[in-house]
């Protein structure tokens, strides 16, 4: 599956394998989905009986880490965060207990395993350290979510080009962020990526400063949609516009076929939210400069995912008020650059930071050694976590880093992160 920090492998451990927990049962606006499902696998059953259902991005993305972490994907900012749809949980407590979880029965664990994000499970068994899936609160078995008619979506690919790192380009990559709130209230959905020059990045590529962005906009014609970009569109200075619009009938059967991303590669990434404020900044020219230097790294994708209307679960509060979740990513091509690329990267990040101090990060994607990763990862809602964790995980049998209750141990392994061997030692 596709967990970006390999939170599901750790030497020295046992991983429970939840592939096999197959299925998924429609009832009266709900579906039962087994916690072994994909993206791909419950899009295709959706769009079979002319349903919506949300899911992650990626076909490849399991429901399992996907819905824990809170889960954003294509249609999350009209329905709300993957967390946001679960009406029940079937899960496997640290007791070893399977329990039925609702909003009357265990609520303390319901609120917290929708959000939380997800985990290494690790148990410690006299010497021996045992290390399976799950969350740091429970195994995920099943979750009953919400689902919605069919929707038809316009699909707006249109790639943005300029002479490569001109000011045209840094006009176009900020205008293009001044206008997201714009978009999104408008509901322009979907991803983006920005390169200042591609042939930089990509040998044997044009030398062109791009921004590529897929829109989806629901329930509008194309007509319709592409008259809700072009006010920012007008504002670009010497751009090319390539299009490519079409529209879909069936969203849940059209968005199966997108091929998968790229796993196992080279590189780390760092991520924050971004609120109206942050997209509105006069410094953001200079911010998305230094969060995005000549090469490696690079923006991948922002808005469109946000979910903003608040649910009483434990995703974290900033998703609340995001605009753009804004991801750089810095890779190296041989093992001896890869501690250089990792302490360069925070200083790009940052940036990002600065920009948006009291905004947060999405764990899933983002940097593992982030030193403020309880109010970035979780905010506010990290005290009352840390107690529900305490409750029903009093062993510790469930642990990554930086993961609820992290704090309470201590990795002795070269990175720190957790999944390439080392001690694993209470504090
Ligand atoms: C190519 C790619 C695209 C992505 N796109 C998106 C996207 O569009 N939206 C988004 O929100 N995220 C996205 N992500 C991030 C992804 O959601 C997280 O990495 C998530 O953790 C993946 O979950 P998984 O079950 O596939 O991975 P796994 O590696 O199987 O699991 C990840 C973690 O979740 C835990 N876990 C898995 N199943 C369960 C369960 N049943 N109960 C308890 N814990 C469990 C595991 O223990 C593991 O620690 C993407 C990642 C990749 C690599």
């Amino acid at each position: 599956m596709s967990s970006i920090w390999s939170r599901s492998s750790g030497p020295g451990s046992l991983s429970i394998w939840t592939r096999a927990l197959q299925g998924i049962e429609f009832g009266d606006g709900t579906a039962k989905v087994m916690a072994g499902m994909t993206v791909k696998d419950m899009l295709l059953a959706a769009g079979e009986r002319n349903l919506t259902i949300i899911t992650g991005q990626d076909p490849d993305v399991g429901f399992g880490g996907w819905l824990a972490g809170a889960g954003h994907g294509p249609l999350t900012t009209i329905y709300g965060m993957g967390a946001d749809q679960v009406v029940e949980m079937e899960v496997v407590t640290a007791r070893g207990e399977f329990l039925t979880i609702n909003n009357h029965h265990h609520p303390d664990i319901f609120w917290a395993m929708r959000g939380v994000s997800p985990n290494n499970g690790l148990q410690r068994s006299s010497q021996l350290m045992i290390k399976g899936g799950g969350s740091t609160y429970a195994i995920m078995i099943s979750a009953t979510v919400k689902t919605y008619p069919n929707i038809e979506v316009a699909i707006l690919s249109h790639n943005y080009t300029t002479t490569p790192e001109s000011e045209d380009f840094w006009n176009m990559l900020t205008t293009f962020h001044n206008e997201i709130p714009y978009l999104s209230d408008a509901g322009v959905m979907g991803y983006y990526y920005a390169f200042a020059n591609l042939s930089a990045v990509i040998p044997n590529n044009p030398e062109i400063g791009i921004v590529s962005v897929t829109f989806l906009i629901a329930e509008k014609s194309t007509s319709e949609a592409q008259a809700i970009l072009l006010r920012m569109e007008k504002k670009f200075r010497s751009t090319t516009i390539i299009r490519d619009d079409k529209s879909v009938p069936n969203f849940s059967q059209a968005w199966a076929a997108f091929p998968p991303g790229s796993v196992g590669l080279n590189a780390r990434l760092g991520s924050r939210l971004l609120d109206k404020k942050a997209l509105a900044s006069s410094n953001l020219t200079s911010v998305l400069k230094t969060a995005m230097p000549k090469k490696d790294v690079r923006i991948l994708l922002g808005n469109l995912v946000a979910g903003r209307k608040p649910v009483n679960n434990a995703v974290l509060p900033a998703w609340r008020s995001t605009y753009a979740h804004v991801i750089i990513s810095k890779n190296w091509e041989i093992p001896s650059e890869r501690d250089a690329s990792w302490r360069d990267l925070p200083q790009h990040t940052q940036a990002l930071i600065d920009l948006a101090p009291d905004m947060g990060a999405y764990m899933s994607e983002s940097d593992p050694s982030d030193p403020n990763w309880q109010q970035n990862y979780y905010g506010s809602n990290y005290p009352r976590l840390l107690a529900i964790k305490k409750k029903w995980d009093p062993q510790g049998v469930f642990w990554c880093k930086p993961c609820v209750g992290n704090e309470l141990w201590s990795v002795s392994d070269g990175d720190g992160i957790g999944q390439n061997g080392g001690k694993l030692c209470r504090v």
